[in-house]
């Protein structure tokens, strides 16, 4: 049930409409009229997860229904919970890479910040000497703070943490994926 979620949540980015997606598909085949009604959504905005969700292939549409007569078509969905673990492994191991490749940038480049708030400015070397050359000077568009050099360092010890983190929780998701053969705990 706790992988459920968490895989859910990656997909489509809120934890709460996941629940609900949880608890209403609940791992049996849903017709997709009765899932909208259900959900209490606008159908272009479920069919919208939908499709995430299988571009992810965490559901699949089971089949579809067709009644000419009626002018009907009804389209059936499970949600797949053999993949629920691999793909929160993947996700894992993507922000793994991310972080680990954001290290390797970092150690290359120097980078100057707002002395008082980091996230009003962030400058390369290049740019902080084409800056110190004009008349503007070296200080923060926003606030007029300093700019100050990234203690590169403290970053470093930050994101080490994150990815120390994250390879631990792939452990546990690769050795559940390993044990259960793909099935939630
Ligand atoms: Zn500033």
């Amino acid at each position: 049930m706790f992988t459920d979620v968490i895989a859910l949540t990656m997909a489509i980015g809120d934890k709460r409409l996941a629940e609900k997606i949880l608890e209403i598909m609940n791992f049996e085949e849903v017709e997709e009229g009765d899932l909208i009604e259900a959900m209490r959504m606008k159908p272009s905005e479920l069919r919208r997860i939908l499709y995430i969700m299988q571009e992810e292939n965490l559901a699949i549409r089971t089949k579809i229904d067709i009644d000419r007569e009626e002018g009907i078509r009804k389209v059936y969905w499970k949600l797949n919970g053999k993949e629920f673990s691999k793909y929160v492994a993947k996700r894992l191991r993507e922000a793994i890479d991310d972080l680990s490749r954001y290290l390797q940038k970092q150690n290359g480049t120097e980078f100057y910040v707002c002395a008082s708030d980091p996230s009003h400015r962030r400058i390369t070397l290049d740019e902080m000497m084409k800056i110190i050359s004009s008349e503007k000077g070296a200080v923060c568009d926003v606030c007029g703070a300093m700019l100050v050099p990234v203690d590169k360092e403290r970053v470093k010890r930050t994101v080490d943490g994150y990815i120390r983190i994250l390879k631990e929780a792939l452990e546990i998701f690769e050795g559940r994926f390993k044990s259960h053969g793909g099935t939630s705990f």
